[in-house]
C-alpha cells in the first residue's frame, strides 16, 4: 500500500479536500486504484451534529455515515463508494481505545496517548485502506490521507506523530506527502508572500514530517520568482511546487494538475513510474 498524505498550513479552508480528491483523480487517471481517508481532529464522533452553517454540507454515505463534505468530494471526484470508516475522527479514536480498555485489553498497563492512540489510528489507516471501494476486488494501491485541520493545531498532534510512524514504516517509497499552503498577495505591496508557507514547512519539520510536494493556492497564478523561492527556502524541487491558483470551478483543479505533471512527481515519489499511463497524461 502506498499513502499520500495531505495536510495543510497557514490558514483553514485553502482546499485540502478539493486538492486530496484531484490528487486522487490523476493517479486514478494514470491506472492506480485508489481510497481515501479523511482524517477530522475534532472531538465529535462524526459531522452530523454539527451546524452546515459552520461546518459546511453534512454528506450521508451509503452506509448512513454522517460526514464531513469532503467525502462528498471524493465520492463525486473517484466514482468510490465510501463508508463511515473512512472518515477518522478523535472522537472515534479515543471511544476505540477507550472500549479496549474496559474490555481489559491493556491490563497493567498506563494506557497513554502515545502510543495507544497513536497506535489505534495508524492500525485504522492500515486496515481502512487495504478495503476496495472501487467496486473491484483486492486492495487498492494507493490510499490518499487528508488531514484536516491545520499544521500546529493542537488536536491534530497525535495524527501527526501517527502519521510520522507510518511514514517511517512503510519506507520513503510508499509515502508521498502534499503540504498544501496559502501565497497571498498583500494589497499595498502587491507581491506573492512565501514566508506564511515557510513557516508552516518549518512547522511540519519540526514535527517530524517532510513535504515532498508543495501545493500553493494563490488568487492569481504563481510568479516563476515565487516558486523559486519557495523551492529554496522549503527545501523542496522546483518542479515538485504546484500551484492551485483560484479556478471558477473545482472541477478544473485535477486539470490544473496534471497541466503541471503533479502525477509524474508523484509517482517518481512513490518510485511507481513504470506504471501504465495514459498516453494524454505522459
Ligand atoms: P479544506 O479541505 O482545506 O477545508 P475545501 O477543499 O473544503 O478546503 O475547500 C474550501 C472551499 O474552497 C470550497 O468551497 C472549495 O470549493 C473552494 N476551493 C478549493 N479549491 C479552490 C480553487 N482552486 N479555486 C476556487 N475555489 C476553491
Amino acid at each position: 500500500m502506498k499513502y499520500v498524505l495531505v495536510t495543510g498550513g497557514v490558514v483553514s479552508g485553502l482546499g485540502k479536500g478539493v486538492t486530496a480528491s484531484s490528487i486522487g483523480v490523476i493517479l486514478m487517471a494514470c491506472g492506480l486504484r485508489i481510497t481515501s481517508i479523511k482524517i477530522d481532529p475534532y472531538l465529535n464522533m462524526d459531522a452530523g451534529t454539527m451546524s452546515p452553517f459552520e461546518h459546511g454540507e453534512v454528506f450521508v454515505l451509503d452506509d448512513g455515515g454522517e460526514v464531513d463534505l469532503d467525502l462528498g468530494n471524493y465520492e463525486r471526484f473517484l466514482d468510490v463508494t465510501l463508508t463511515r470508516d473512512n472518515n477518522i475522527t478523535t472522537g472515534k479514536i479515543y471511544q476505540s481505545v477507550l472500549e479496549s480498555e474496559r474490555r481489559g485489553n491493556y491490563l497493567g498497563k498506563t494506557v497513554q496517548v502515545v502510543p495507544h492512540i497513536t497506535d489505534a489510528i495508524k492500525n485504522w489507516i492500515e486496515s481502512v485502506s487495504a478495503i476496495p471501494v472501487d467496486g473491484k476486488e483486492g486492495p487498492p494501491d494507493v490510499c490518499v490521507i487528508e488531514l484536516g485541520g491545520t499544521v500546529g493545531d493542537i488536536e491534530s498532534m497525535p495524527f501527526i506523530e501517527a502519521l510520522r510512524q507510518l511514514s517511517f514504516s512503510v519506507g520513503q517509497d510508499n509515502f508521498c506527502l502534499i503540504h498544501v499552503s496559502l501565497v497571498p498577495v498583500l494589497g499595498v505591496v502587491g507581491e506573492q508572500k512565501t514566508k506564511p508557507t515557510q513557516h508552516s514547512v518549518r512547522e511540519l519539520r519540526s514535527l517530524g514530517l517532510t513535504p515532498h510536494l508543495l501545493a500553493c493556492r494563490s488568487a492569481k497564478p504563481l510568479l516563476e520568482s515565487s516558486k523559486e523561492k519557495l523551492s529554496q527556502f522549503c527545501h523542496v524541487p522546483l518542479g515538485n511546487i504546484l500551484n492551485i491558483h483560484d479556478v471558477p470551478n473545482i472541477w478544473h483543479v485535477p486539470l490544473l494538475l496534471q497541466g503541471q505533471n503533479a502525477h509524474h512527481a508523484i509517482l517518481k515519489q512513490l518510485n511507481c513510474l513504470s506504471v501504465s499511463t495514459r498516453p494524454d497524461l505522459q
